[in-house]
């Protein structure tokens, strides 16, 4: 069939920048190529959905052209480096958070031109690309265990990584882009005068997917792996990889994520492994203050005097009116703008008078303001599933909306204020692409129409959520959510979200409080 030639197209886009020129070549790649949406991920990237095999040639040489690339979106290598998309261009920890995103995309990108001549005939697009020539320089010395200093790839040698490899850098503070769920975490340490980076935190061992029915599959959070200065980040991180190129499992792929490997030995061994590499010890993890989980939504300052534009959409399909209406805007302004790991979009460098008509031009598409959404959907996400990833057991992007509204009906109906939050995420299977065992509700797609419930992440996504129920019918959430919205409302201490609710009281207390609520 038509279908079996049907292609998915990821895009690696570091800490979600895309340059306006991008941005209007994916929304025209979208309609002449794709099936006339744009998809923004969870990992800050675009994907094109559609993409007929005879016109992949066409789609990839025409993004990696327009200073895009698809290099490294899938496959056993580093996958988008996610980052902080605040638009503040005058923070230099932000700015270096998103500089460190980019460098470390740049050393962990696969050095082999096989990818190129497949789908460009060997042209040189990449004479095109600057990198830091630190980068290249630091992918290519030695200095540790490798004998592939002659190999085209100076860091995953012949066999390249058991498994996907996934980083996101950050600022003290800003858990935007879920760093416990993160094979690697970086976050910036700046200097007493918050001018210069000082050194970096790094974090290992983070992780989502999971596999139903085999228990020794399981979501994990990074642990602190210790701080490096400066000049060690790139021999730290290559030291990391290199540590699960070596040691992680080959035999068994479910068993092969980084997680699996700190998991077994502990972060104590993990972390002595990984000096020896490194040829030093790692310094003493910062402490950090408290993390939040912040959006960027709606219109802020960037500190440079112009403006940016955070819009929520909708599990990141932008379609429609809206997506002309999005395009017009971007391509009227020469605007550039930055993916959010929210699945959002933010416009940026807003000169303030042309707010107005911007505003104006959005509302004409359809683009809601913030305010005329209900917080459940701005702070929930699904992942694509069906009929678009073929590992969908069931519906996550298109069921979601309802379920949203569904929840937000019974949070009401038992009392709750009409701006409780709550954060949902939803997938189609247990591989767990919108990070759902971060929520405080996760669905996870287990069956037709049937989904596993996690109850007790937190908005901070610090806190991993449990599995409290399997294979709960879509049509009975009303008579297994009810019940408990009722238990969190009357035993909730002030102001007491769902997630620090059931795991305060554990799920023993949820099960015999909601019996007691339903019986009333
Ligand atoms: Fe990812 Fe599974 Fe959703 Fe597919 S169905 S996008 S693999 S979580």
């Amino acid at each position: 069939s038509g279908k079996a030639y049907c292609f998915m197209m990821r895009t690696r886009q570091p800490a979600g920048v895309v340059p306006n020129r991008l941005y209007l070549v994916m929304d025209d790649l979208a309609d002449q190529y794709g099936n006339g949406t744009l998809r923004l991920t969870t990992r800050q990237a675009y994907q094109l959905h559609g993409v007929l095999k005879k016109d992949l040639k066409t789609v990839f040489s025409s993004v990696i052209k327009n200073m895009g690339s698809t290099l490294a979106a899938c496959g056993d290598v580093n996958r988008n480096v996610m980052g902080p998309s605040a638009p503040f261009t005058n923070r230099p920890d932000y700015v270096a958070a998103q500089k460190a995103a980019n460098d470390i995309a740049d050393l962990l990108t696969p050095q082999s031109g096989a990818y190129y001549d497949v789908w460009l005939d060997g042209e040189k697009f990449m004479s095109a690309y600057k990198e830091d020539p630190k980068v290249t320089a630091d992918r290519n010395f030695n200095g540790f265990g490798t004998n592939f200093e002659n190999s085209p790839e100076p860091i995953y040698g012949a066999q390249f990584l058991p498994r996907k490899f996934k980083v996101a850098t950050t600022v003290p503070g800003d858990n935007s882009v879920d760093l416990f769920t993160q094979d690697l975490g970086v976050v910036v340490i700046m200097d007493e005068s918050g001018k210069e980076v000082k050194g970096y935190n790094l974090t290992v061992g983070g992780g989502m997917g999971r596999t139903h029915r085999d228990d020794e599959t399981f979501p994990r959070l990074a642990d602190p792996l210790g701080y490096v200065d400066k000049e060690d980040l790139f021999h730290a991180v290559k030291a990391v990889v290199a540590v699960q190129r070596d040691y992680g499992r080959r035999d068994n792929r479910k068993q092969a994520r980084l997680k699996y490997l700190v998991q077994e030995w502990g972060i104590e061994r993990f972390r002595a492994v990984t000096e020896q590499y490194l040829g030093k010890k790692f310094q003493e993890f910062k402490p950090l203050p408290a993390w939040e989980y912040k959006d960027y939504l709606g219109w802020g300052e960037q500190g440079d005097g112009k403006l940016f534009y955070g819009i929520y959409v909708q599990n990141g399909r932008i379609k429609g009116e809206a997506k002309k209406a999005l395009r017009a805007v971007i391509e009227k302004f020469n605007l550039p703008v930055i993916l959010t790991p929210h699945q959002n979009i933010i416009l940026r460098d807003v000169e303030p008078a042309t707010k107005d008509e911007i505003v104006a031009m959005l509302r004409a598409g359809g683009v809601q303001d913030l305010v005329d959404w209900d917080s459940v959907d701005r702070l929930s996400m699904a992942c694509p599933a069906m009929p678009l990833c073929g590992l969908a057991v069931t519906e996550a992007e298109r069921g979601l909306p309802d379920i949203n509204k569904r929840l937000r009906a019974m949070m009401t109906k038992v009392g709750l204020p009409a701006d409780q939050e709550l954060h949902v995420r939803m997938t189609g299977c247990p591989n767990g692409c919108s990070r759902p065992y971060m929520a405080e509700l996760g669905f996870v797609g287990d069956g037709p129409n049937s989904y596993q419930l996690y109850f007790g992440g937190n908005t901070n996504q610090t806190r991993l959520a449990q599995l409290f129920a399997d294979r709960v019918k879509v049509k009975d959430l009303e008579s297994t959510l009810e019940p408990i919205f009722a238990a969190w409302k009357a035993s909730r201490r002030p102001k007491e979200s769902f997630g620090d609710w059931v795991s305060r009281v554990g799920f023993a207390a949820v099960k015999t409080q909601a019996a007691a609520a339903a019986a009333t």
